[in-house]
């Protein structure tokens, strides 16, 4: 794919202007109900001056709703006037997806976050992907994506880091990270495989900026600790970067923990479907061999329930919310301490 040719969105606001602006990426969609129109994607655009640019992301799923309120709180609360240098703000990145309260969009069944690098000419995800991607991450210096546990999964309050072969990005990532202050950070591996990544942090790693991202809570909700949680980082993130005054940064006293999660043997999948009964709790920690939960047969009571255990040691950052369970469907994952 050529990376010279241009996404077809086109933006309502003046990245280069200063002061406050807000409007919509328009995402032309000729569709039966509507021959010439276009869907909506809101973003945000605060300047002042010359200085680092800031793009936070929320709503890249859909039923993720954390970042989507410390978002909309973020657009009205922070003035231009304050900040030094450019905030950008895409609170629904998937817009489609975040108005149905889907991890996916129901235009095109789209995972926003495995569509990058995206395509001008793809499908309604891929054209967002590409927009991101190409348009707004060689803007930035840093991205934040805002993500939870979405419908199915609940997270202890984490912010996060991709592990980069790159040292001196990784260091700039971590002090990021760091700055952000969650009770927890975790280290991912960098994905499985040696493909192209196809997430916003793998887009960011293409184009420069660094990249720090959340999984705030999740089960379709917003929790008050979560949101400050988010809030506090964002804010923290700004002064990191030097586009807010020291003076507004807010004391942390995370991250306590900085664990990394590494390959198949830190999460836990359904072994049979029916209905998933945990053992341990969200922030417990395990060790290997011990019992994680059992799948149940209430259609078959007398049958035995299966039993399923941790393959490792560790913390148990997240756990899988709805009881009914497909035998697959990840139920557990884990962290280890790491000296980062
Ligand atoms: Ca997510």
């Amino acid at each position: 794919m050529s990376e010279t040719r241009r996404s077809r969105l086109v933006a309502e606001v003046d990245f280069n202007k200063d002061g406050r602006q807000h409007g919509f990426i328009r995402l032309f969609h000729s569709v039966h109900s509507s021959a010439y129109g276009f869907i909506p994607i809101p973003i945000v655009v605060l300047k002042n001056g010359d200085g680092p640019t800031a793009l936070f992301v929320s709503g890249n799923h859909g039923d993720e709703y954390e970042g989507q309120v410390a978002l909309c709180n973020l657009a009205k609360s922070l003035d231009p006037a304050q900040i030094k240098g450019r905030v950008i703000l895409l609170p629904m990145a998937n817009f489609p997806a975040g108005m149905a309260g889907r991890r996916t969009s129901p235009i095109d069944e789209g995972n926003l976050n495995r569509s990058f690098p995206g395509n001008p000419d793809g499908t309604v995800t891929q054209q967002i992907a590409y927009f991101i991607e190409h348009e707004l991450l060689p803007l930035a210096d840093l991205v934040c994506d805002l993500h939870s546990g979405g419908s199915s999964l609940m997270y202890v309050p984490t912010a996060l880091i991709k592990r980069s072969p790159d040292q001196t990005r990784f260091a700039k990532q971590l002090a990021a990270l760091r700055a952000f202050g969650a009770p927890h950070a975790y280290i991912t591996g960098g994905g499985n495989g040696t493909g192209a990544d196809h997430t916003l942090s793998g887009g960011a790693e293409r184009q420069g900026p660094l990249a720090v991202g959340t999984e705030l809570g999740g089960s379709g909700t917003v929790t008050p600790a979560a949101l400050r949680i988010a809030e506090r980082g964002l804010r923290n993130l700004l002064v990191h970067l030097g586009i807010l005054p020291e003076v507004m940064r807010i004391p942390v006293d995370g991250p306590g923990r900085v664990v990394e999660v590494g390959g198949a043997d830190y999460f836990i999948y359904a072994p049979d479907s029916g209905v998933f009964e945990p053992v341990v709790e969200l922030g417990e920690d395990v060790k290997a061999g011990q019992l994680a939960g059992r799948v149940h047969f209430p259609e078959t009571p007398w049958a035995p329930p299966v039993e399923f255990r941790f393959a490792r040691d560790g913390l148990v950052l997240c756990k899988r919310i709805p009881g009914r369970t497909m035998r697959g469907d990840c139920l557990f994952h884990l962290g280890s301490d790491t000296t980062a």
